[in-house]
């Protein structure tokens, strides 16, 4: 059951209110690249980005926000550290969204100020407390980077913002160590109904980063927590997209692609499973619609450990067959089942119409 939040409005996007968990992701090209940066935006939301974030870490930067917003095929956000100004530069530069890091915005002023500017503008803010630059006072009197500390620190900021009136926000409380931003989260959304920005911040290559975010965002969507997820990846924003997509899709909380189920093969396993899996894994991103596909190693058991399957082969000695929700519907040659597979995808694709 997903926690009620309070709904914002990001351009075209609800965040929160019970709308659909939103996928964001943000460019790493030089930030004044106006060329590189508006490619990786349009492949980003082509990709499935529901948002993407620009870094805006000087006024040449902001300038260029500005043109990225009039091209761009979805709303954009503004992350800005350190210089408000470049938040106000942001806002008439018709940001969808700003992100800040409210302890190093220069102070509460600086921070109600903003909050009136976008007030105007009608825009959300989004306050991202981040364990790396919680205050020193916060630091000392919870004796580090706790849960409790990252969640005392956003309820301050947000204590200023709420005094001004200004409630659209979303919110964010990173930490690197997964189990610390668990925790956080979880204290947090107990205390407030902001809609809650989910992820873990450094969570390093894919190969291990996947799984630390999987794990905590996974654990917090599972709570009902969460009503965006950015993936955080050492590699291109295009993967954080591909991983965060998957993580809703495998709780069933939104569906884009394919599902594909493979067997963990064992001594029955009738056939070289691994390369086959592989090949099918790349068929299928030809393909949009949500059908669950199943690749199994035997015909013995296959079709019944895959019996929620939409579609599937399992393979036997020199035949194999293809099944339909469990139940059988064809015969093939072992050398034919890969395009047997295709054949019924294609059908199944030109019956749903994607
Ligand atoms: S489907 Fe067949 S080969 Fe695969 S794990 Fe099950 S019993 Fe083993």
């Amino acid at each position: 059951m997903r926690k009620t939040t309070c709904p914002v409005r990001v351009g075209r996007v609800t965040i929160g209110g019970g709308a659909p968990v939103v996928v964001q992701s943000m460019t790493n090209t030089r930030s004044g690249d106006y060329g590189a940066t508006l490619e990786q935006i349009n492949m980003l939301f082509e990709a499935g980005s529901d948002l993407v974030r620009v870094a805006v870490p000087d006024s040449e930067a902001a300038l260029v926000f500005k043109k990225l917003v009039l091209k761009s095929p979805g709303p954009l956000i503004a992350d800005i550290h350190f210089d408000v100004k470049l938040a106000y530069m942001s806002l008439d530069a018709g940001a969808s969204k700003i992100r800040i890091n409210p302890g190093n915005i220069g102070g509460r002023a600086k921070l109600a100020e903003l909050a009136r500017r976008a007030m105007s503008y009608n825009v959300p803010l989004r306050v991202g407390v981040n364990s790396g630059s919680l205050e020193k006072s916060l630091l000392k009197k919870h004796g580090g980077a706790t849960a409790a500390a990252l969640v005392e620190s956003a309820l301050g900021f947000l204590e200023t913002l709420e005094e001004i009136g200004f409630t659209d926000l979303v919110v964010s409380l990173k930490a690197s160590d997964v189990y610390t931003t668990i925790s956080a989260y979880r204290f947090f959304a107990e205390k407030k109904s902001y809609p809650l920005h989910i992820g873990v911040t450094g969570a390093g290559p894919p190969s291990t980063g996947s799984i630390k975010n999987a794990v905590g965002i996974g654990s917090l969507l599972t709570d009902g927590i969460g009503d965006t997820i950015r993936v955080s990846l050492t590699a291109s924003p295009l993967e954080e997209i591909r991983v965060a997509r998957q993580i809703l899709q495998s709780l069933g909380l939104r569906k884009f692609t394919p599902e594909l189920i493979s067997c963990p093969t064992c001594g029955r396993c009738e056939v070289e499973l691994v390369p086959l899996v592989a090949a099918v894994e790349k068929m299928l991103e030809a393909y949009k619609m949500p059908v669950k596909v199943a690749i199994m190693g035997c015909v013995v058991n296959g079709p019944g450990e895959a019996k929620e399957a939409d579609v599937g082969i399992s393979a036997g000695k020199k035949k194999g067959i293809l099944f339909r929700r469990g139940q059988v519907i064809k015969t093939v040659r072992q050398s034919r089942l890969l395009e047997a597979l295709k054949e019924e995808l294609d059908l199944m694709a030109a019956q749903s119409g994607t």
